[in-house]
């Protein structure tokens, strides 16, 4: 018999465009808000931020966009990449269901973030743009973004959430290879850090305080350094679509289609990346899957956090952006997902859900690591602590389709490996992770303090 684990296509595969889920959405995105004036920004507005040709994806409504060459030339570094069969994963769990899932641990920092760094990278270049301020925390992104930078010769300036600077020491020292300067954050190096200290001179940070300061160096560089983000913004989300449209043609070389697909979701880029491309099969064709988004219960903003206007970072210096959000002044606690700890939800995945064209979900930590095990004892990745989330709601659809009997196709993102994250594996084995769920009453605060936005 033919067990045919890895669907595997060839670099001629590779999308020539990133889908752009803006045009098929039933009513346009709501407008993203000047803090100051209250009224919706212009491309005008964000231009010492960001280069023209991002700002125009941001906004624009066509519902395909041309990938350059030179970014598919450094794609095909590692892209395609696969869609493995969890074969030994279905025999453990003794179920009827089909467990497919994208792996994206083989881009060359081991997670999907290259997928949208190297094109920011290749746009500012363009528009001769000398260096790249941005922030990381579990240090995901400050990897994809210090290589995309190095490829195409530009100085990458690095905000590093200071609790993982010091938690994840060979994180920085991969950004440093690529040749980025990171600095632990809060850093006396911005009015943002220093107003931060001052206050409270042992703060460990949090992803919300980085921005602040990745944003201001850029703000203030006088047009030198432009600030990437690396999920959130409607242009990161369709850079991902790369992942979505690969996904769809392996399962024609399957021979099957999912019912079910289930990713993590921190800012949300790595699972409307997986799915849009999907979602527009199922506006366009009638196709059933579902949808479904996995935040830990210490983060919760899709499934206790409120749909309003608020900031993307702690010191209100981004636009207001409408999304479901637990308050920028949201603490999270220090669970080791650490890219599932923001306050907000990007705007396109918050309008999914509103519409209820995506379900959500919330899961402790314990579970989670327990379903990672499961995984990595049986099909052999460690996964990181993100996408973990998603590989215990898959095992969960699983285990339910074993009661019912149902062949269901489930279908999950793994968006990177573990393998600088075994801390996390050490303190789940040791029985030191606690549960944390986040309670909504401090949602109820924190949102207090959000202006009121009237359009
Ligand atoms: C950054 C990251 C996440 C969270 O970000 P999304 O924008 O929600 O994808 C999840 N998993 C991994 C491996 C990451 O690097």
């Amino acid at each position: 018999m033919n067990e045919q684990k890895k669907y595997l296509l060839t670099e001629g595969d590779l999308p020539k465009a990133w889908y752009n889920i803006q045009a098929d959405l039933p009513q346009p995105l709501p407008p993203v808000i000047h803090p100051g004036t209250m009224q919706p920004i212009g491309p005008a507005d964000l231009a010492p931020l960001f280069p023209m040709a991002l700002i125009m994806q941001e906004v624009s409504q066509e519902r395909y966009i041309e990938i350059p060459e030179p970014v598919r030339d450094v794609y095909r570094l590692w892209r395609p990449t696969p869609l493995i069969r969890a074969r030994q994963l279905e025999k453990a769990l003794d179920t009827p269901a089909h467990i497919y899932y994208k792996y994206e641990g083989v881009s060359p920092v081991g997670s999907h973030k290259p997928n949208t760094a190297v094109p920011q990278a290749f746009y500012n270049k363009q528009e001769g743009v000398q260096g790249m301020t941005t922030e990381t925390g579990a240090g995901q992104w400050g990897s994809a973004m210090a290589m995309a930078c190095n490829f195409f010769g530009m100085p990458c300036d690095i905000y590093m959430v200071k609790i993982s600077y010091q938690q994840k020491p060979y994180r920085r020292s991969m950004m440093e290879s690529f040749g980025a300067k990171v600095t632990p954050s809060p850093s006396e190096r911005t009015n943002a850090g220093k107003g931060i200290l001052t206050k409270d001179p042992n703060s460990t940070g949090s992803l919300g305080i980085a921005i602040s300061e990745a944003v201001e160096a850029a703000a203030t560089s006088g047009g030198k350094f432009k600030y990437s983000l690396g999920s959130v913004l409607n242009h990161v989300l369709m850079h991902q679509t790369v992942i979505g449209e690969e996904c769809l043609k392996q399962f024609e070389m399957a021979g099957e289609y999912p019912d079910v697909m289930i990713g993590c979701i921190g800012g949300g880029s790595s699972f409307a990346g997986f799915i849009t491309p999907f979602v527009r099969e199922k506006l366009k064709k009638g196709k059933k899957t579902r949808f479904i988004a996995v935040e830990p219960m210490a983060a919760p903003s899709l499934t206790k956090g409120k749909y309003v206007y608020d900031f993307g970072d702690t010191a209100m210096m981004t636009p207001l952006v409408k999304m479901y959000t637990l308050g920028h002044s949201f603490i999270p606690a220090p669970i080791h997902a650490g890219g599932l700890r923001y306050h907000g939800m990007a705007p396109i995945v918050c309008y999914l859900y509103d519409s209820k064209m995506i379900e959500a979900v919330a899961v402790h930590q314990n579970p989670v690591f327990e379903a990672a095990v499961q995984f990595a004892r049986t099909e052999g990745i460690i996964p990181a602590p993100e996408p973990a989330h998603a590989v215990r709601i898959a095992i969960d659809e699983a285990l339910r389709c074993k009661q019912t009997g149902e062949k269901k196709v489930i279908a999950f993102n793994l968006c990177g490996h573990g393998y600088f994250d075994m801390q996390a594996y050490d303190d789940y084995f040791a029985k030191k992770l606690p549960d944390f769920e986040y309670p909504t009453e401090e949602v109820e605060m924190a949102l207090k303090e959000l202006p009121q936005v009237n359009v």
